[in-house]
């Protein structure tokens, strides 16, 4: 099955069984300060389960457009490098409000994944709540029934409040989950070590694709639970982990939904994917955070230095960096796999397609002015580098890579990265040092902080001395600690 039909088949499904199917809301979220994007498919009905809008229907399906890059789902720094973790992700979902309970959405959810994406039982293994002593609430027997129907006992799992408990806030609305798990292993593999023992370990091939969380608690403010009036089912399941397993591969990144960016990234590199684990980390990055970017603008949301414009710029930086480091782009490249993406998802979302030429252009236009920053940064490191080694040292000096980080604009992360790669460190106390001087400087003469990338700490004064010459014609300001 394709990735389309395979999202399809979701909400015919769901249709099937009396749902409304409806659009994803925005990703980029306007108007809530609790929140800068949608991160989970219930964000949009928030209201409803808390009572605050009424319900226009008692069942809804979708697929959401979800970006985990900020506040309490940032999955950011594993994307790329693990093979299940997206910025963007899809996530298909299905909604009671008050309407059916675990049976239903127990029943429905094993229907769908055993008799419509016809997926092997014996690969699957369902969570469920072991209780809380503190908060009161039993062994989700309610759920585990409904399990045992499908599934024999050892593949049903208990677990605990941190991955069975599901709770909006610190209060309101709350209640157990059960999640979904499929052990993509070889059978050898399985033969050694049961999926049982693998799930929830972090494995990359024993993934949660699903949760179904039965809200049927409101959280008070003195920290008691009681019962909700009305229970709601609320389920997410991730879209690309999903078409991985029904495609029969091993990454996300290996389905149609990836495919054919890194195809097109390898053409317009010249490298191909699979050769190298380094390069290979890059075209996921690249072929993610497209999405997220792409996503971001065409729900409104342009690069820029504050809150949310400032997320978009730095995911955007953060594939520019990779395709510049590992792949050799020196020109804007990201922008070039906008066409691909429109073509590929521009029919289920349609605000690609109609947003695909402002898309485009700002992209090219971040990439180029990042590129320029990247490529003086980069030749005065190399510069810096030399010059450590030649002193037969091993650590860049904290005032170096401020220099870079403060006059160049060149991000200290990537300064480390590059640093490390070349088998030297960098003094990071003393650049945070400076940094902080600078900070302070920039506060007494009332300037804007421009830094990216990084949060900074303590607190020195320095001076400057004059400059040096390291890679001509740009020149390297020194300072010295007061
Ligand atoms: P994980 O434990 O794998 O990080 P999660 O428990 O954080 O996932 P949920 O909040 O339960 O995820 O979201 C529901 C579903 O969305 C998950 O079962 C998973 O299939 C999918 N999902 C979650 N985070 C991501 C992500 N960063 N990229 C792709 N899919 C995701
Ligand atoms: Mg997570
Ligand atoms: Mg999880
Ligand atoms: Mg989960």
């Amino acid at each position: 099955m394709e990735s389309n039909e395979i999202r399809q088949a979701f909400l015919d499904f769901f249709r099937s069984k009396g749902h409304e199917i409806v659009p994803s809301a925005p990703m980029v979220v306007k108007g809530d300060p609790t929140l800068m994007f949608t991160n989970a498919g219930m964000n949009q009905f928030k209201d409803i389960f808390l009572g605050n809008a009424p319900r226009k229907y008692p069942r809804a399906a979708d697929t959401q457009k979800c970006l985990r890059v900020s506040g309490k789902h940032n999955d950011l720094e594993e994307v790329g490098h693990d093979t299940y973790h997206h910025t963007m992700f899809e996530m298909l979902g299905n909604w009671s409000y008050g309407d059916y309970f675990k049976r239903e959405a127990i029943e429905w959810a094993w229907e769908l994944l055993t008799e419509v994406y016809k997926l092997p039982a014996e690969r699957m293994y369902a969570t469920v709540f072991e209780g809380s002593e503190e908060d009161g609430v039993p062994f989700d027997s309610e759920a585990y029934d409904v399990w045992a129907r499908f599934l024999p006992a050892d593949h049903i799992i208990r677990g605990n409040k941190h991955d069975n408990f599901w709770e909006m806030g610190e209060t309101g609305p709350c209640g157990p989950c059960s999640e979904i798990h499929f052990d993509l292993r070889d059978e050898a593999e399985i033969a050694a070590r049961p999926g049982r023992e693998m799930v929830n370990t972090g494995h990359p091939q024993v993934i949660e694709i699903w949760n179904l969380v039965f809200m049927q608690f409101n959280r008070k403010a003195n920290g008691t639970l009681e019962p909700l009036p009305a229970k709601n089912v609320d389920t997410g399941m991730g879209f690309e982990r999903l078409c991985m397993i029904m495609q029969g591969k091993k990454s996300n990144y290996d389905t149609d939904v990836f495919q054919p960016t890194i195809g097109r990234l390898a053409a317009l590199s010249g490298k191909s994917y699979g050769a190298d684990a380094r390069c290979d980390v890059a075209m996921r990055v690249v072929a993610d955070h497209l999405r997220a970017i792409a996503f971001s603008i065409a729900d409104g949301q342009l690069p820029s230095n504050v809150k949310a414009g400032y997320v978009i710029r730095r995911i955007l930086r953060r594939a520019v960096r990779y395709g510049y480091t590992y792949l050799g782009f020196t020109e804007p490249f990201i922008c070039k796999l906008v066409a691909g993406l429109v073509a590929q998802m521009g029919d289920q979302f349609p605000e690609l397609r109609a947003q695909q030429t402002l898309i485009e252009r700002v992209i090219e236009e971040e990439e180029s002015s990042f590129l320029r920053t990247l490529a003086t940064g980069i030749t005065l490191l190399d510069g810096v580098i030399a010059e450590v080694k030649k002193q037969g040292g091993t650590k860049i000096s904290g005032h170096d890579a401020f220099v870079l980080y403060d006059t160049y604009g060149f991000p200290i992360d990537l300064t480390e990265l590059i640093a490390r790669e070349q088998d030297v460190e960098v003094d990071l106390s003393a650049f945070e040092t400076e940094l902080q001087a600078q900070k302070e400087r920039s506060r007494n003469a009332a300037a804007v902080a421009t830094d990216d990338w990084q949060e900074l700490f303590p607190l020195a004064q320095s001076e400057f001395v004059g400059y040096d010459t390291l890679t001509a014609p740009v020149r390297i300001a020194r300072y010295r600690r007061v």
